[in-house]
């Protein structure tokens, strides 16, 4: 590859001030949120528009460097890391909201609008609902006995009356803890999860349609782009979500508005140990309940979001449950009392109930920005992800002490509880190369004893550089094969983020390197 040549073409199909070669900068794009794996790329190109994509992608092809498609950096797996003297495509400047369509409850982003900002802007549009409301009276003479049955069938449906909510009750549903700073098209492309996943489910069933340029330079429109589900023979949007940028760069995205919840409940419960908030977290939903989010956080992490936010939450405790209740809010407190129920059978130490949306809203900041608190006690930290069966919550994180305890390592843990799917934060100091290498080893075993016990080498972080290796672990040979012919069915010559995802022949990344130098 001619570096030079490649910038004067870059820059001729873009513009100079939208191309990063100064090592200086180069050094913000060398890792994501995993920094353990890092390298610098051979250059940085931000894009504004599907045609630019097309033009770098051919320009890139031309001069042989690995495609790597970047959003806003916040990934956890190593994903958008330029191995192998790749560039980085940003799509961050590609951050227009193209239509918002309240008819069909129906939006058209582009790849790098943030995640919040969708819904800030729906939020901000009058809502103009024509509710054909009943304008007749009941007839004078109806019996006192109220039938709603049959006062339905005479109330004639003539006069509409505007129905006009304050403020516009939809948004993009997907809120990773992340959703302030990174992009649908990220999102989408780790399939990413969030803190009401167990209730909205995760990204790719909020992405109706996707526009995406290929390897080829061709560019492909898949799914329903008018509020339709039904977009063709197959659900390629589904396929794409989770590709981790291996099969091209996701220009735009037609994703669905749905309604806010408007009532909630918050429920607050804290265990002498971790294993009563799990068993009570493994109740909730055998009992068939269906909180919004149940997320928790362990002893040592209630310290720390206790130290960097003040609530007063009980430091002796060992644990912490976090529920939200959401709904009808006539049914609530009824749900709410059940729920309780189920939290104190399992002996917790205090626990706290609130309707209040100030609180709500302070306490959903606080788990969001927990990974961002760890900051205060320790140098560096990696957080890994797997899901495992809720019902085994107790035992995972048992395990998990236990592993950090035989590495000499302090894990902490924040998660999606409701999922199963746990986050053992990794404590370290990325300056000692040793360490680096016993947090990689001591991660390689907790997440196989998580597929052991039947659980996934992922939970929504994706598998990036960081877990490519233990794929064959969990997937045998003809999966893995299966995996490789989807992948070259979009990429048959791996120009795009080789050696991530999936194994690949072209680009090897190994981060267990002993000696590995590491930036001071
Ligand atoms: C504090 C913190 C909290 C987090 N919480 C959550 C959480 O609750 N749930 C969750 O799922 N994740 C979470 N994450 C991880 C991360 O935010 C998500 O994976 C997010 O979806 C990544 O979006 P991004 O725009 O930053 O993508 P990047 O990190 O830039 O890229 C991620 C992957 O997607 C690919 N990609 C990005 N954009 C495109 C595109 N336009 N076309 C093709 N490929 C593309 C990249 O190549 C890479 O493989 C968290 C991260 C942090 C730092």
């Amino acid at each position: 590859m001619n570096r030079q040549s490649l910038i004067s073409d870059l820059i001729a199909a873009t513009a100079a001030e939208r191309v990063i070669t100064d090592p200086a900068e180069l050094f913000v794009y060398e890792s994501d949120g995993f920094t353990i794996a890092h390298a610098r790329p051979a250059a940085v190109v931000f894009v504004t528009s599907t045609e630019e994509v097309q033009a770098v992608i051919t320009i890139l092809i031309k001069h042989e460097a690995q495609i790597v498609p970047r959003g806003t950096g916040t990934g956890l797996a190593g994903g958008c890391v330029a191995f192998d003297n790749g560039v980085v495509v940003s799509t961050v400047k590609m951050n227009k909201i193209l239509a918002i369509d309240m008819e069909n409850r129906v939006a058209h982003v582009q790849a790098g609008v943030r995640n919040t900002s969708l819904s800030d802007a729906v939020a901000q549009l009058p809502l103009e609902m024509e509710v054909s409301l009943s304008a007749q009276e009941p007839p004078a003479t109806s019996s006192p006995s109220f039938d709603p049955v049959d006062a339905m069938a005479g109330a004639a449906l003539t006069t509409p009356k505007k129905y006009m909510p304050t403020t516009n009750p939809y948004h993009f549903a997907p809120d990773p803890s992340s959703q302030r700073a990174s992009s649908i098209g990220g999102n989408a492309s780790t399939n990413a999860g969030g803190i009401h996943t167990l209730k909205d489910f995760v990204t790719s069933n909020h992405i109706l349609g996707i526009e995406m340029v290929l390897a080829s330079g061709e560019v492909i429109k898949v799914g329903g782009h008018n509020g339709a589900y039904e977009g063709g023979p197959f659900d390629l949007p589904g396929l794409i979500c989770g590709h981790e940028g291996t099969f091209g760069i996701i220009c735009s995205l037609w994703v669905r508005l749905v309604p806010k919840a408007s009532s909630f409940r918050t429920i607050v419960a804290f265990y002498s140990t971790t294993a009563d908030a799990c068993n009570a977290v493994s109740d909730i939903i055998g009992a068939g309940h269906l909180p919004a989010a149940m997320e928790m956080l362990d002893g040592a992490m209630i310290q720390i979001v206790e130290d960097a936010f003040h609530f007063g939450f009980s430091r002796q405790a060992q644990a912490m449950v976090l529920i939200e209740l959401d709904g009808i809010d006539s049914l609530l407190d009824a749900q709410m009392k059940e729920v309780c129920a189920i939290c104190d059978s399992h002996s917790p130490i205090s626990g706290q109930t609130s309707s209040d949306p100030n609180r709500r809203a302070a306490l959903w900041k606080a788990r969001k920005s927990a990974f961002g608190a760890i900051g205060r006690i320790s140098h560096s930290y990696c957080t890994q992800d797997a899901c495992v069966p809720r019902s085994k919550l107790a035992e995972v994180l048992q395990r998990i002490d236990e592993i950090g305890k035989e590495h000499g390592l302090a894990i902490t843990n924040v998660f999606h509880a409701g999922d199963g799917n746990v986050h053992p934060i990794f404590l370290y100091d990325d300056r000692l190369e040793e360490q680096v290498q016993n947090t990689l080893a001591a991660a390689e075993r907790v997440l196989k004893y998580c597929i052991d016990i039947g659980g996934t080498v992922t939970g929504e972080h994706g598998v990036g550089v960081e877990k490519i290796h233990i794929m064959p672990y969990q997937f045998d040979q003809p999966t893995m094969q299966q995996f490789l012919r989807v992948k070259q069915a979009f990429d048959p010559d791996e120009r795009i983020n080789a050696g991530k995802l999936m194994p690949s022949e072209k680009v090897k990344i190994s981060l267990i390197k002993p000696g590995r130098h590491v930036p001071q």
